[in-house]
């Protein structure tokens, strides 16, 4: 049966005439699949439903919050209660004081937490406290690493590999790059070579300690290991963004599932449970260089407030009272990731950890950008048309990872599972 899109292709022509690119965020647009984005609805459990009524199985859960599946009906039922409530008082609640609870308990690292509205507040944030706490302004990220669109952040790495980065965006001065400097993920020696060069004036190295804004990309053995060590020895901070990985890499995240300890922690995602939430924390004399108790400025105007904090609260409270969540989880994504290997061969590298996978049309072994960047985008185009078409919800681009969730069912693994076997 032909998939009817009219009311999707409407809006979205209306949409482009209102809204740069017709969307809120570019990934959105479809631009490196074609096609016409469809518009959704609502969405329930595994399923999301477009405004022409077409039903797909969702394995984007919003790019990662929806780990319980959509509208989650403890969640939903808090969140109305607090509504009634009122929405947003700019005065501390017992709500915040509960959540903040709730994370430092799961994530004992996160000795004291910061409550922002993003994913990118967190991390700007956090790399603010990283350079007022160590009183030095450069700082390391790595290619293929995506942390919020703040713009000392938007970096390519410079023209040679010891220099620092130059802006990725138009609208970036270079002078808001010249203190970032860009290492290649799972390459110890491109760290250890920016620390030779700018040792004292290195501030903090941030990293996805499981890369998923390149694809998914795991960490190698040792590799968080040797940035705990590095940065420690030469008088810089280690922060994990953990805004994919908390919560959602079993609840303690990528800190308790390597067991290494940074000094800083950034959340999203997860941590709202489907409303705006960042959050960033960490050692306790670190974090207390944070206005008021220090001279770190950091503000919001909507931070920690009733709604938001609520499902958060919510989702939190089911994922740590429910670990077994996460063996199902586990379990599921194994299914797809076998299915997909069976079905396409050599033709791809599936690289799967926990409830996240990415499907690469290459035949090298991913494990950084470099070897992403071998990905044959237009086959993943069809092969994401071909799924979108057939029910199947999954990143409208190559470089994301596909997210799995808690409402997931059998029926949905073997649809799946089926429609991938049959891909040609
Ligand atoms: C999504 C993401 C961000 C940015 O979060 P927003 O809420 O979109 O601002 C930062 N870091 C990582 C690792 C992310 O995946």
């Amino acid at each position: 049966m032909e998939q009817v899109i009219t009311k999707s292709k409407q809006l979205f022509e209306v949409a482009k005439e209102k809204i740069p690119g017709g969307v809120n965020s570019p990934v959105r647009a479809f631009g490196s699949v074609g096609g016409c984005p469809r518009f959704m609805e609502e969405a329930k459990g595994s399923k999301i439903y477009d405004v022409d009524g077409n039903e797909y199985i969702d394995y984007v859960c919003s790019w990662g919050p929806g780990i319980l599946g959509h509208a989650r009906e403890e969640v939903i039922e808090a969140v109305k209660e607090a509504c009634g409530k009122g929405l947003t008082f700019g005065a501390p609640t017992k709500k915040e004081v509960e959540l903040a609870d709730l994370i430092t308990e799961i994530m004992p690292a996160m000795e004291m937490v910061r409550l922002v509205s993003s994913g990118t507040e967190a991390v700007m944030s956090a790399i603010r406290v990283a350079r007022g706490y160590t009183k030095r302004d450069m700082i390391i990220k790595f290619k293929g690493c995506y942390h919020g669109h703040s713009d000392g952040l938007l970096v390519k790495a410079g023209s040679a590999a010891l220099t620092t980065a130059v802006p990725d965006s138009a609208g970036v001065p270079a002078s808001y790059t010249s203190n970032t400097l860009v290492a290649n993920y799972n390459d110890e020696q491109s760290v250890a070579d920016l620390f030779a060069n700018y040792q004292d004036k290195i501030a903090a190295i941030v990293v996805e300690p499981v890369a998923a804004n390149m694809g998914l990309v795991l960490p190698k053995e040792g590799f968080l290991q040797f940035l705990r060590d590095i940065t420690k020895e030469n008088g810089a901070l280690l922060i994990f963004d953990e805004v994919i990985t908390g919560f959602r890499l079993g609840v303690g995240g990528a800190t308790a599932h390597y067991g290494i300890t940074p000094d800083l922690i950034t959340l999203g995602k997860i941590v709202g449970g489907g409303m705006p939430i960042g959050a960033y924390g960490g050692r306790k004399d670190v974090m207390s260089v944070v206005s008021p108790l220090g001279g770190v400025y950091q503000a919001g105007t909507l931070s920690g407030n009733p709604i938001a904090t609520t499902a958060g609260i919510e989702t939190l409270r089911i994922l740590k009272n429910n670990p077994e969540i996460y063996t199902l989880l586990e379990e599921k994504t194994k299914v797809l990731a076998k299915a997909a290997k069976e079905a396409l061969g050599d033709k791809v590298c599936v690289n799967q950890i926990g409830s996240l996978m990415s499907i690469f049309f290459t035949k090298e072994n991913v494990v950084d950008y470099a070897t992403a960047m071998t990905a044959d985008t237009s086959e993943y185009a069809r092969f994401f048309n071909y799924l979108l078409e057939r029910g199947i919800y999954t990143a409208p681009a190559q470089f994301e990872a596909m997210f799995v969730s808690d409402a997931h069912t059998k029926e949905d693994l073997e649809k799946t599972c089926d429609l991938i076997a049959a891909y040609k």
